[in-house]
Order: structure tokens, then sequence, then C-alpha cells
């Protein structure tokens, strides 16, 4: 297992390969480990939005158009009501799971980064952490282990940790994709959530509360959904997810320091968890040439802030039906208004184009 390394990333997901890849182009000798051998799939929406490729290309991972589907925007749907908005600048590409980390452990590989799968991290020690029951030092350690972080609890920065929790399941349907937008179809406290993907494949998340919620079932609530996808066999086998909106006073401890989903993370229904997790890979770099931790932690908060604020939004309308329906007549009424707030979404905005757009987005809702 070598001699140690400067860096040891534990977790080798989407975050754990950004911090690796960014690290290692500031000059460490960075190690990878992770449980699992790639690919690694995950439930997932399968969504990259335009923040998340530019996040992609500045790590050096170019995801072509002819390896997933391009979408130009989001289409919100339910009973009675659709509202979409194109992205302003540049499209989303849907792309599977397993060929995003195909990609991604290839450039971490290609940059230097050594890769240990197969390989879980089972504890933390003064001078590194335990693999394969032995000790492996390391100066830095990145904890990128996910939403149930175990490096977190090691550290004692699950103390802090605040979350809504609500429960996925994911499949892939080989239908032609009949949609250019990622389309979410709103039912009664549950969501669907629809990438198109390839030329004959579609990717579908439900997205509810209920612990018990199974894909068959549930897809019944979405009767115009259930039609579009009643002609495709599986592509995949059904897998679950939890997701969550957690908050972390700390995401650093010592020479420990969080990233990625094991560092807070945002609902599924923003598909910002990726985009999120590569800002915070590249910020986390940054404070390492410094040596100085706590900046990571002040830019941390900096990044969470605006998903975080509408994956609230989003998840009000979750609960509220009337709330909903109103707010969709309103974007549905106002392409305009519902363009200004995917704009905010998907990318940093002027003071003066918040303000107008809530002004605008208000009045849209009093009216609707
Ligand atoms: C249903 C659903 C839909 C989503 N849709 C989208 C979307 O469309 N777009 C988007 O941008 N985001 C989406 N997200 C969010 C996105 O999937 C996550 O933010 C992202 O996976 C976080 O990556 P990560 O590397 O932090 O965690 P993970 O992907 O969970 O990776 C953690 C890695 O750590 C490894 N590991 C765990 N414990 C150990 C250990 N002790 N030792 C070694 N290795 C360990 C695991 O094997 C795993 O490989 C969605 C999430 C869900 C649940």
């Amino acid at each position: 297992m070598g001699q140690g390394t400067e860096v040891l990333v534990v977790g080798g997901g989407p975050a754990g390969l950004a911090a690796a890849i960014a690290v290692r182009k500031k000059g460490f000798r960075v190690t990878v480990a992770d449980g699992e051998k790639p690919p690694i799939d995950k439930a997932c929406g399968e969504g990259l939005l335009p923040g998340t490729l530019a996040g992609l290309r500045e790590l050096g991972v170019t995801i072509h158009a002819a390896e997933g589907q391009i979408f130009r925007g989001i289409r919100f749907i339910d009973e009675t009501t659709t509202a979409e908005a194109s992205f302003s600048r540049e499209n989303g590409i849907g792309v599977r799971r397993t060929l995003l980390h195909k990609k991604m452990v290839e450039r971490a590989r290609d940059c230097g980064v050594d890769l240990l799968w197969n390989t879980p991290v089972t504890g933390l020690s003064r001078d590194g952490a335990f693999l394969a029951g032995r000790v492996f030092p390391a100066k830095w350690i990145i904890g990128a282990d996910g939403i149930h972080s175990r490096v977190r609890r090691w550290c004692g920065l699950d103390a802090s940790l605040r979350g809504d929790v609500r429960f996925a399941q994911r499949r892939h349907h080989r239908v032609k994709p009949w949609t250019d937008c990622v389309e979410v179809h709103w039912g009664r406290k549950m969501q669907a959530y629809v990438t198109p993907l390839a030329n004959q494949e579609t990717c579908v998340v439900l997205i509810s509360r209920d612990p018990r919620m199974r894909f068959a079932g549930a897809l019944k609530k979405f009767p115009k959904l259930a039609a579009n996808l009643s002609d495709g066999q599986l592509s995949s086998v059904e897998r679950g997810a939890t997701t969550a909106m957690c908050e972390l006073a700390r995401v650093y401890c010592g020479n420990v320091a969080l990233l990625g989903d094991a560092s807070g993370s945002v609902d599924a229904i923003t598909g910002e968890g990726l985009g999120l997790s590569f800002r915070q890979a590249l910020a986390l770099a940054d404070a390492l040439e410094t040596g100085k931790l706590e900046k990571y932690q002040s830019v941390h908060r900096r990044l969470a802030r605006r998903p975080n604020v509408m994956a609230r939004l989003l998840l009000l309308l979750d609960r509220s039906g009337p709330l909903r329906r109103r707010v969709l007549r309103g974007l549905a009424k106002d392409p305009g208004v519902f363009g200004r707030v995917l704009a905010l979404h998907t990318k940093e905005n002027s003071s003066a184009f918040l303000a107008e757009t809530t002004v605008r987005f208000g009045w849209r809702l009093i009216t609707a």
C-alpha cells in the first residue's frame, strides 16, 4: 500500500474525484480510496446543468454532446399547467452516471492521482487513516464519502447536522426521449424527474417523503408520464437513494475537510448536487495550497447559499399544493420570469437582477 501520501481522499465518487484532480493540479501527491470499484453507479437524475458542465471543464473533463443528450431548459408539469424556460447561454447534458464516473476516473489517472478501489477506509488515525487494517499516512484528509459520511462522524462534525430527508427511486427506460428539457412532474407530495439521456434512453427518478414509495405504484400517480414510458423496457435495475437538505456548522476539523454530500447536501430536486461539489473541490484545492482550511469554510458557506435557497423554495411547493398550482400558473403566464428564476438558479447574478426578478415573480404570484 505504499508510503502514504500528502492528500488522502476518502471516497472516489464525483466529489472525491473532482477534489483529487483539483488538488493534484496544485502539485500535491494525492491518493483516492473507495470501497467500491468503477464505474460506480448511484441513483441520480443524471442531468448536468450548464454550471455543472463548466465545473467539469475547469477540472479538464469534457462531456461531448454525443455521449449523452442535450437539454435546453427545465419544464414543470402538474395536473393542469405546463411551464418551461430555457437556459440563457449554454445547454445542459443528460449523461449516465456510470459514464460520468468513468470519465472522471480517467482524468484523475491521467493527472497522476493514485486510485485504490475495493479499499474501504475504516477509521482515522493521528497520522492518516486506516486502510485494509493498516495506517496509511497522510498530511491532509478529504472526506468525500457521501451523504452517510463516516469521516464526518469520526471527526465529530455530525453534531451540527440538521436534515430534511426524502426518498428516491431511479429507473432507466429504453424509450426515445420525447422531451428536450428536464421535466419535473409535480404530484401530491411527490415529484417525477425526467432526464433525456440518449437516443433510446430516458432516466426517471421519483422522489417523495414516504420511505415505502416504490416505482411501479408511484408512477400510476403520473398518468401522462406513465403513458410516455409504456412502450419501453427497462435498461437498468431500479435503484433507491436518500436525498436530504443538510447543513453543517463546520466542514473541517484539524487536517480533515469534508466535501460533496459528506459536507452537507441540497435536495435532489434542484439538480445541483454535482455542480456544487465540483465548485467546492476547486475551492478546497485553493485552500490546501495556502494551508488554510478556514478559507475553505467561508467559500463553502457562500457556495451553498444559492442552491439552499432554491431548494427550500422548491420544497415549499412540494408541501403546499395550492401554492404550487399558483406558482406554476404564474410561471406559465410569464416564461420570461421563469427564465430569470432559472438564470438565478444556474449562475451567479447581480443583486439588481435578483431584486427585479423577485418583484416580477411576486407580481405574477399575486395575479396568477
Ligand atoms: C435521487 C437523486 C437524484 C439526483 N439528481 C441529480 C442531478 O440530476 N444532478 C446533480 O447534479 N445532482 C443530482 N443528485 C445529487 C448527486 O447525485 C450528489 O450530490 C453526488 O452524488 C454527490 O457526490 P459525492 O461524491 O459527494 O457522493 P457519492 O456519489 O455518494 O460518493 C461517495 C463515495 O464514497 C465511497 N465511500 C463511502 N464510504 C467509504 C469509506 N468508508 N471508504 C471508502 N469509500 C467510501 C462510496 O463508495 C462512494 O463511491 C441527485 C441525488 C439523488 C439522491
